[in-house]
């Protein structure tokens, strides 16, 4: 299920031929029914990348708390597990390094990045909610920065907007002095992560990513040898609110989950970077991903 807001049909291509595979065209944020047996609902709705969900904010701030609450409602209809995809910007601009679930965070609630932030942070205070005062089976995965193919080239965060700069010839922007940092985790290897996580038994939140950190400078000098670009890096503003640290700590997915990341981030960035390069120019140079369409303004069709 998905409004295709962010997402794009041709990602899923290949599974519209498998006969157990169904796709419904809809926005977790309105009513929300799907006829027969759910045994798990995975609940990943939402824009993640800072751009996007500057774009539209309302829509954001909808489908983490409206959304997850008709998921939740759903998953009780079924009894139904629900596993909800919760983020590292539960944290903030975090204060504690690296991060552990036991942090709180250090989050502005009204400043750009609140509308995803504080939509997260309720969406976990919500199924928490269902957990205890329902005994509904949940699972919290804070996700951290994560790539990979199909990420949309233009979306805004750091990898593909590096990379798509080297492949049109452009110089690599890095925001502020590069000194904050990241760190990046295969999507394989949070997809493994993700599925362990849906089959344990553990119901508090659980940090899922690669604890390899780096600055966003070194970043960008990466993908400079990675890709053989002769443009060179050039500083703009940091956005306003711009975490300066960012690093899971991992000790209890090791422990619970028994799960670690094994893709390096050399293997990673050469299997992502050659998905990208084979694009078309055409993908390399498009501006808007699609036109906004506004689903909270089109009539019901429940
Ligand atoms: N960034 C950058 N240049 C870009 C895009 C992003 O230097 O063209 C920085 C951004 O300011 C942030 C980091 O890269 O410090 C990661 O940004 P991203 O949008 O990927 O996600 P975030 O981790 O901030 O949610």
């Amino acid at each position: 299920m998905d409004n295709l807001i962010t997402g794009d049909l041709r990602n899923i291509e290949p599974l519209f031929k498998l006969k157990e595979f169904e796709f419904y065209h809809h926005d977790v944020s309105r009513f929300l029914h799907v006829p027969g047996k759910l045994d798990y609902i995975l609940h990943f709705a939402s824009p993640a990348s800072p751009i996007d969900y500057l774009r539209i904010p309302i829509q954001t701030l909808k489908v983490g708390s409206l959304g997850t609450h008709n998921c939740l409602g759903l998953a009780m209809a079924k009894r139904a597990r629900i596993l909800v995809a919760s983020t590292s910007e539960v944290y903030g601009d975090p204060t504690v390094h690296p991060q552990t679930e036991e942090y709180w965070g250090n989050v502005n609630p009204v400043g750009p990045r609140g509308v995803y932030d504080e939509a997260k942070r309720f969406q976990e205070a919500m199924t928490m909610a269902y957990h205890t005062a329902h005994g509904l089976e949940t699972r919290i995965a804070r996700i951290f920065n994560t790539y990979g193919p199909r990420m949309r080239l233009n979306d805004g965060r750091v990898l593909p907007a590096f990379i798509g700069q080297a492949l049109r010839g452009e110089d690599l922007t890095v925001f502020g002095d590069g000194s904050q940092t990241r760190s990046f985790c295969y999507v394989d290897d949070l997809i493994e992560g993700i599925y362990r996580l849906l089959l344990s038994d553990y119901s508090h939140p659980m940090n899922l990513g690669n604890p390899e950190e780096i600055t966003i400078a070194q970043f960008a000098e990466e993908i400079i040898k990675l890709t053989g670009t002769t443009q060179k890096v050039v500083y703009r503003s940091l956005p306003k609110d711009d975490p300066t640290q960012r690093q899971p700590d991992i000790a209890k997915a090791k422990s619970i989950l028994g799960w670690e990341p094994k893709v390096s981030r050399a293997q990673g960035l050469k299997i992502t970077y050659q998905y990208f390069r084979s694009l078309s120019r055409e993908e390399w140079y498009r501006k808007e991903h699609k036109d906004f369409e506004d689903y909270s303004r089109r009539p019901s069709v429940e």
